[in-house]
């Protein structure tokens, strides 16, 4: 079997890459696409859903895609220290690479709305950490003025690199089903993701390597949806943190991603996020992020629109363990504690 050399070697021809642009991997991408049974049973009919689940990726969420390509062009450019605004996942991503690559990374989050396993990679990381009072927007603001004024590079998905790397996903998706699916359902914080999967599907029909583009289907929470009411959100609530940003960077472009392929936008509430995200860990053994399981929710609430017989995929941005406390909070386990150690006990529990 070949071992999977990372996403710019392998889509080396699609990417704004040169033979002197050294390569920064930690071998992200390549993720599995994994049909979900209990979901295509809820929708019905023959449609098909199956999860792109990135979570796999060597930090844990889809950054690394971005970021292997912004840190390999940063390093290119002589670049000594990047920066970035994040919820997490960004910051726990470009710390990870930037060092790699004998960077500094200094990492801006919002104070006390970062998930425990993101703050965690930052650190043992080594990144540099300035937690703000204030959000992630604020934060963006402030990196952005930074990045103007001082030597260091931006790695937001303000980035272009980023997205670059990011459209490889969509590369991989119809490379394994062999066709483009119907729909792409995907949650949505800064946009810079669904601007990039549509990059992708688009670079690939027009090079003959498929003979559809699907309908892009983002979503957002509730207390945090922007693109949905189409207005700032002056202060994003909801337990998904990865996607709690009133003011998306990307946000002309992920209309024209939605315009373009006659795609919708659509909000869930924070109570469906958590069925979606129960459901998938109880019956499909997937564990991913709150903000995630926004592309699931957003599915089974448009299931009546979904057309017949299609092929769905939805996109599983981070991995479950990024926010331990989401899942202990979270949860329909039976979980029995100080239990007696006696295997009477024991049995009589467990029900025999
Ligand atoms: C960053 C992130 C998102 C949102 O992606 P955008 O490109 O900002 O829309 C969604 N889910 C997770 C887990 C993320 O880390």
């Amino acid at each position: 079997m070949k071992r999977w050399p990372g996403l710019i070697k392998s889509y080396r021809d699609w990417l704004p890459v040169s033979e002197s642009t050294p390569v920064i991997t930690l071998k992200e991408g390549g993720t599995p696409l994994i049909p979900v049974a209990s979901i295509s049973k809820r929708i019905g009919g023959n449609t098909k859903v199956y999860v792109k689940y990135d979570g796999l990726n060597p930090t844990g969420s889809f950054k690394d895609r971005g970021m292997t390509m912004a840190i390999s062009k940063a390093k290119e450019e002589g670049c000594k220290a990047v920066i970035c605004a994040s919820t997490g996942n960004t910051s726990a991503s470009a710390a990870a690479y930037a060092k790699r690559g004998g960077m500094r990374a200094f990492v801006l989050i919002p104070d006390g709305y970062v998930a425990q396993g993101k703050l965690a990679q930052a650190l043992v990381y080594g990144a540099e950490i300035l937690a703000i009072k204030g959000n992630f927007d604020h934060a963006l603001d402030i990196v952005r003025e930074i990045s103007d004024s001082y030597p260091v590079t931006l790695v937001n998905s303000v980035n272009p690199y980023r997205l670059q790397g990011q459209k490889t996903a969509a590369f991989e998706i119809i490379d394994d089903l062999g066709e483009a699916p119907d729909w792409l359902c995907i949650p949505m914080g800064n946009a810079g993701n669904i601007s990039a999967y549509w990059m992708g599907f688009k670079e690939y029909f027009n090079a003959g390597k498929c003979k559809n583009k699907p309908q892009m289907m983002g979503f957002q929470a509730s207390g945090s949806a922007p693109l949905v009411y189409n207005k700032t959100i002056i202060d994003p609530e909801t337990i998904a943190t990865a996607i709690r940003i009133g003011n998306p960077v990307n946000k002309e472009k992920a209309i024209k991603a939605k315009n373009e392929s006659n795609g919708a936008f659509l909000d869930v509430t924070d109570k469906e996020i958590i069925e979606a995200y129960k459901l998938l860990g109880k019956e499909e053994g997937i564990f991913c992020e709150p903000a995630s399981a926004a592309s699931i929710a957003g599915l089974l609430k448009r299931k009546d629109e979904v057309p017949t017989n299609s092929t769905i995929v939805c996109v599983l941005t981070g991995n479950g363990l990024k926010d331990p406390e989401c899942a202990i909070e979270n949860n329909d386990a039976y979980f029995h504690k100080g239990v007696e150690a006696n295997i009477k006990k024991v049995a009589s529990i467990m029900g025999f």
